[in-house]
């Protein structure tokens, strides 16, 4: 089981405590929601669990590496992160297929995990061809397309349409009773709160709450 743990993180920019200092760990089977406003510190903090960009101290680590001592980082974390940057002038088939190669992920993977977004009749057009919402799916196949124990998603549901919404949500549902560790963040807390098991609060670089949510019906 793959958790991912925050010790004491900060990154500091020039003129702002992005992340201050801030402790949590992400545990597997359940969706834990990482919340706050716009500017919060969400992104940085994903970037820094991600190894893209240095910490200003202490340490992020999933199942106790730090991501950049991962072999095979797609086989172990999924991440989508700016979906919308993805403008690439190759096909959706042809982006993942150099993703899976890259990790050595089978090839017919990039097929099933396509269809598996609802993008399999698209996969062979231009992904700079798509619309926000296709992106947001070919970001998540991408993030699905090894396998992995950990996923962490930032803001999946922009520009999704309410259909698009309730899949990403039954989604994240189905990642965690499989057992993986699922960390998505976003600024709309009554919507995390919907369907999260465990919800982490952000507010100026700082963990403001870190609670597991009661389930009063049935028993995810
Ligand atoms: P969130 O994802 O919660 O919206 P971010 O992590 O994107 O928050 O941003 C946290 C703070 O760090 C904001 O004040 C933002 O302006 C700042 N910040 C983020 N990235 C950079 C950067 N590359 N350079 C300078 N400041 C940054
Ligand atoms: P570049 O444009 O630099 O070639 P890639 O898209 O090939 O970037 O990604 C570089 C590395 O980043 C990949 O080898 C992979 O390990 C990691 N990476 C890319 N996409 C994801 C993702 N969705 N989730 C996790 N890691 C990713």
């Amino acid at each position: 089981m793959t958790s991912i743990e925050v010790r004491e993180l900060s990154k500091v920019y020039r003129r702002t405590r992005a992340v201050d200092g801030i402790d949590f760990s992400v545990r597997p089977g359940r969706v834990t929601g990482f919340l706050g406003p716009n500017g919060a510190g969400k992104s940085t903090t994903m970037r820094l669990i991600l190894g893209l960009d240095r910490p200003s101290s202490g340490t992020a680590t999933i199942g106790g590496r730090r991501f950049r001592d991962i072999d095979w980082p797609l086989r172990t974390v999924g991440a989508l992160l700016d979906a919308a940057a993805a403008h690439s002038a190759r096909t959706a088939h042809d982006h993942l297929l150099a993703l899976a190669v890259g990790n050595r992920i089978p090839a017919r993977r990039v097929t099933a995990v396509l269809e598996e977004v609802g993008l399999g009749a698209m996969a062979r057009r231009r992904v700079r061809t798509y619309s926000l919402g296709m992106r947001q799916r070919l970001g998540i196949a991408a993030a699905l397309l090894g396998d992995p124990p950990v996923v962490m998603l930032d803001e999946p549901s922009n520009g999704l349409d309410p259909e698009g919404i309730i899949w990403i949500r039954e989604t994240l549902r189905r990642l965690a009773g499989e057992g993986r560790t699922v960390l998505v963040s976003s600024h709309l807390m009554g919507e995390t709160a919907a369907f999260a098991d465990q919800l982490i609060v952000l507010g100026r670089g700082r963990v403001l709450a870190d609670t597991a949510l009661q389930t009063f019906i049935g028993d995810h």
